[in-house]
This record gives C-alpha cells, structure tokens and sequence, in this order.
C-alpha cells in the first residue's frame, strides 16, 4: 500500500482551488495557510481521506479576518463589561461602516479645507444637552477624568470624599487614575459620611478642582450622608462630577442615577460620563460643561493621546440622533411583553423535545450603572448543562447560572436574535441526543 501522506495535496496545489482562492481574498493568506495546513496534518494522520483536503481547508477557515465573535447577550445584565457593554443600534452600525472608508471627519467638502474633527457628534451632544456650555468627547470616561486632572490639577490638588474613591473593575481604580496625572488627591469625610463642610475646610490655594465620582457599582446604606453638587458649587474652586453611566438627563426608571443636565443645572463645571453604558452608544468618554473649561481640556498636549477614532465619532452621533439604542430599549421593556416572548420560545423548544420553562427573572443594568436596582424579567430556562454548550455554539448565546437552571433572560436578547436562540438551543439539543445530561422533554 502507498504511503497516504505522498497523496495528501500541496499548499500550492490547494491554494489553486477557487473556494480557497475566494477566501485568500477575503480573509488574507496567512489564516487561509494556517487552515490548509490543518487539513493537511489531518490527512497525514489518517483522520480524512487525501482527497478531502480542501473540503476540510474550507471548513477550517475562520469566518473573517478577526477571533472577536458576536455573541447574543442573555445574561439579563443591559451593560455587561465583559460582552462588550452597549451593543450599537442598527443607525449606529451603519454609520460605523460608511465611516470606514475615507470620510469628511476633519474635512469641509465646500470649502475644501480643513473642518473640525468630529463636528456632527459634537453638535449631537451639545443639542442633547442644552445646559453644556460646551462638549468634548475622548476616549472613555477614565480619559476624560485623567484629561481634567492634567489640565486642571496637575502639581495640585483634587479634593474628593473617602466615599467616592472607586474601584471600576479589572484592578483599576479611579484614585489611581487621578494621582497618575500628577495630581495629588486631597481626601475628606469617611467611607460612609462627607459633608460641604469638609470640601470647604480642605480648599486652598492648591486646590485644582472638586470631584464627585458615582458609585456606580456599589451600594452604601444605613448611616450616610454626601455632600449636594449644589453645595459644592457654591465654594469656589470647579465642581467636576463623574456621573458614570451616561444618562444626559433624568431616567423615570433610574430615579437614582446621576445625569448630565441635572448635575450641571445643580452647578457643575464639568460633567463626565461613558458613552457605551446607560447612554447606549460606542466607548467614549464625554465632557460636557463650562465653555473655558472644556477648551482648556481641548487644548491640552495629551487631548491628542486621548482622541477619540472615525467610527466612534460615528457612532457616537447616530447613537445620538438615531433611533433609540438596544439599551434603552431593554430598559423600557414591558414584563409582560418579556414573558409572552418567554412563553413563545418555550412553545417553540418543547414542540422540539427541550424541557424548557419561563421563569420569573430579575435582570439589572450592571456594568457601572443603578447598582441595586433589578428590573422584572422573564427568561427561558433550560438544564444547567445547556449553559457551557450554548456558548460553544455557531452563535454563542450567553445566558446566566441560577438556582441550577441555564437561563436565558429576554430584556437583554433582542427580537430579532429570538431565532438564532431558537437555533443555538435545538443546535445543542441534536448534538447530544442520549446524553443524560441534556435531557429530552419527559
Ligand atoms: C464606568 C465608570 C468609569 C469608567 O468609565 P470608562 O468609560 O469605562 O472609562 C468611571 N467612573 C464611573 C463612575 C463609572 O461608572
């Protein structure tokens, strides 16, 4: 018998063939090698016939040029951090991919001349909040909170409440952030209690500015008490206040959270916040507050370290002007509507033999937003085996371990991504019919 490695096809031979040329194009010749080779190495082991080698390329081949994969968000928190946070509106991701190319983003097409880099997000935002007297945007609020601490405070001092010295995730932390910029942090007050008087009694000749900073993922109650943005605003120094989430103005459901229009109505000189949490849009940071202050920060040296790109621009003003983003939405979101959607998908996947349930659910906003604060939901619930395979699935679909169930919590799935849960789900189903692990409907 012949060796079957001597009959396994060259590179070059498989590179000829015209599905795989096709992908050359598309994806670039590295990672169409890399899958070739991988068909390859399994021919030479005996795994596929010699003949199936392309077969099996095209198979292997990534489907772009990119690992980041989408991923259907069940989990029932509206800004999870580590999907990503907002997903963009479908006015988002059109204007993202119409600025891909070369665009008018500095550019004024009549006069032919140089235009202000990011004009139409800018007036966007400025629109959405009267009360600034002017915005500027970087690239997420820790840039925005750095840029205020080195063009106001650097070699001088920040004044902020033992209370508000936070943690954001992955380590960082916002004192941190601060002390970075050569700013020294003057703290005041306790964990649990500040009061005007202790900003008042720690201003000085040094002081930069005041700083108010959200809690935004955590919650301290009982004995407590923090100083108003009114009552800061009437010591002297700017009153810079870190809302978080990105509200530009009061949410009837969030009563809590901070927002831009209020805090600069209550007198602050500066107001920053995310653009990707509760505001719904692409990662940014937004300043938005006293026109002085805000060219001082535009002029800094490192306000070009902090700028923000062409897509996020773009983003940032369909978010803005467009169609309400999927955030919002999900936070509006009706319970009922939530459960008969539940309900219908449960329908859908018992026909098909998955013992699946709606279950009463809490979602919340998460990601640095209403901390404590749950919003009625309703999910599909299935085995808890079912969580691991989901999100090993074509398309992944995270949902969230509760009480021993897989949950798949509708307020943060969209309608139109119902069908493609319906398909990861029965996906799952077949792969492991007679494994007792995935049990059928009984
Ligand atoms: C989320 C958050 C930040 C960090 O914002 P990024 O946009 O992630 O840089 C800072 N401050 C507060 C209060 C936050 O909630």
């Amino acid at each position: 018998m012949s060796d079957p490695r001597r009959l396994v096809p060259g590179t070059d031979s498989v590179l000829a063939d015209p599905r795989i040329a096709t992908a050359v194009r598309r994806l670039g010749r590295p990672l169409v090698k890399a899958a070739i080779e991988e068909a390859q190495r399994r021919a030479r082991a005996g795994e596929i016939a010699p003949e199936d080698v392309v077969d099996a390329a095209v198979g292997h081949l990534p489907e772009r040029a990119c690992g980041l994969r989408p991923v259907i968000n069940a989990t029932g928190v509206l800004v999870h951090t580590n999907l990503g946070r907002a997903p963009l509106s479908d006015a988002a991701r059109d204007a993202v991919l119409a600025a891909c190319g070369c665009t008018d983003v500095e550019f004024d097409l009549a006069e032919g001349r140089r235009a202000r880099r990011g004009r139409g997000a800018l007036a966007a935002l400025a629109e959405a909040v009267p009360d600034a007297g002017a915005v500027h945007v970087v690239n997420n609020n820790a840039a925005a909170l750095l840029l205020c601490a080195l063009a106001l405070a650097q070699g001088r001092e920040i004044v902020i409440s033992r209370g508000e010295l936070v943690e954001i995730g992955d380590g960082f932390r916002i004192p941190d952030l601060l002390a970075s910029s050569g700013a020294r942090l003057r703290e005041v007050g306790t964990t649990n209690r500040t009061h005007a008087r202790d900003y008042a009694d720690a201003i000085g000749p040094d002081t930069g500015f005041l700083l108010k900073v959200h809690a935004s993922n955590f919650h301290i109650s009982g004995f407590t008490a923090a100083a108003e943005v009114t009552e800061l605003a009437a010591l002297g120094p700017p009153v810079v206040v870190d809302i978080g989430s990105g509200l530009l103005s009061p949410h009837p459901l969030l009563p809590q959270e901070p927002d831009a229009t209020s805090a600069l109505r209550a007198g602050a000189a500066l107001v920053t916040a995310s653009g990707d949490k509760l505001l719904g849009g692409p990662q940014a940071g937004l300043l938005l507050g006293e026109a002085g202050l805000v060219e001082r920060l535009r002029r800094h040296p490192a306000a070009r370290a902090l700028r923000v790109d062409k897509l996020t621009l773009a983003a940032l003003e369909a978010t803005l002007r467009g169609p309400e983003p999927p955030v919002r939405t999900a936070l509006a979101a009706d319970e009922s509507d939530l459960r008969e959607r539940a309900a219908r998908l449960v329908e859908r996947l018992r026909a098909e033999g998955v013992p699946a349930e709606v279950l009463r659910t809490e979602a919340a906003v998460g990601g640095g937003g209403a901390p404590g604060v749950t919003l009625p939901s309703a999910a599909v619930g299935l085995p808890a085996p079912y969580g691991p395979l989901l999100r090993g699935g074509a398309v992944p679909v995270i949902g969230r371990l509760e009480h021993g169930r897989c949950l798949l919590d509708l307020r943060t799935v969209e309608p139109e991504q119902e069908q493609s849960v319906v398909e990861a789900v029965l996906a799952v189903r077949r792969s492991h019919t007679g494994d007792a692990s995935v049990p059928p409907c009984t």
